[in-house]
């Protein structure tokens, strides 16, 4: 069930439609120590990174803005320096719901070009419908964005973020802090689960996978990689992560040439049978003949 929560919270990427039960329950922030100055932040939707610089704090994510105060509180427990930027990896309300929270005349928002008309065409409606402040609204922005990439450099570190096209959405960008050797790759991996993958802003299977075969390609074997959801991970569990999504989508393809339809394809459960401890296989198979067949 464990597995389910994160699964929905990203599909539920509205920054407001959380079901109550989700709000009501007590969300701890659990602190995982990834490299010498980067910590991964688990508390409820996308896992967070943290790189604590030489003045400075750069996160990357921030969850929804109920635990903005938690995650606060967690952050001062490592360091007392500020938060210089905060990085979206991209436009779900599950990473980016805290935005106006942590921003301030000291911290920069940072995303993908796209990650910024996205957060305004789906806040502007809540605008005007008076749900949200303009005050609000303004500060939920990334204020600096890029089209491509982006590097940020601080000390020995150096901090190179990239855009990946059409993946999880039309606005993914990963994180690499590369002395440090970890891989922030927000959506675009999670980890002992099947990916959502949101065709409607954007993402599509083959850039899923393609984005997953350009992380593989900067890190090593001892990359620690911070996906999206789920526990923290590394490039083995990376390589047979592909595999396996590459296996199911030559079986929905062979589907398709063979003139199946989506119902016969989301009946046929057998298209996912080796990948076992995986949940919403169903939901996995819609997705990518919806993908393929765009
Ligand atoms: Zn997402």
């Amino acid at each position: 069930m464990k597995k389910n929560v994160a699964f929905m919270l990203c599909l539920l990427s509205s920054f407001s439609t959380i079901s109550v039960k989700a709000q009501e329950k007590e969300v701890s922030i659990a602190v995982d120590t990834l490299a010498q100055n980067v910590y991964m932040l688990t508390g409820q939707g996308g896992n967070i990174g943290v790189y604590i610089g030489e003045t400075h704090v750069f996160m990357i994510d921030d969850q929804f803005d109920r635990l903005s105060e938690k995650l606060k509180t967690a952050i001062s427990s490592l360091t007392d320096k500020p938060i210089a930027f905060l990085f979206n990896t991209h436009m779900h309300g599950d990473h980016s719901g805290g935005n106006a929270r942590f921003n301030s005349e000291t911290v920069t928002l940072v995303a993908q070009d796209n990650v910024r008309e996205r957060i305004q065409l789906n806040l502007l409606p809540k605008v005007e419908a008076k749900e949200m402040s303009a005050e609000d609204y303004t500060k939920m922005l990334p204020e600096v964005t890029f089209s491509q990439d982006i590097t940020f450099y601080d000390g020995e570190e150096t901090i190179m973020a990239f855009h990946v096209h059409k993946a999880h959405t039309d606005g993914d960008a990963m994180v690499y802090f590369m002395q440090n050797n970890v891989l922030h790759m927000g959506d675009t991996y999670f980890s002992e689960r099947y990916p959502y993958i949101d065709l409607k802003s954007g993402g599509s299977i083959d850039g899923f996978i393609n984005a997953q075969k350009k992380a593989l390609m900067i890190i090593n074997d001892d990359t620690q990689i911070i996906p999206g959801h789920g526990r923290r991970s590394n490039k083995a569990e990376l390589q047979s992560y592909v595999l396996m999504l590459e296996n199911i989508k030559t079986k929905i393809q062979a589907q398709i040439d063979a003139g199946a339809t989506l119902a016969e394809v989301m009946a046929n459960a057998s298209l996912t049978e080796n990948s076992t401890g995986f949940m919403n296989a169903e939901r996995l198979r819609e997705i990518i003949y919806t993908s393929l067949k765009k």
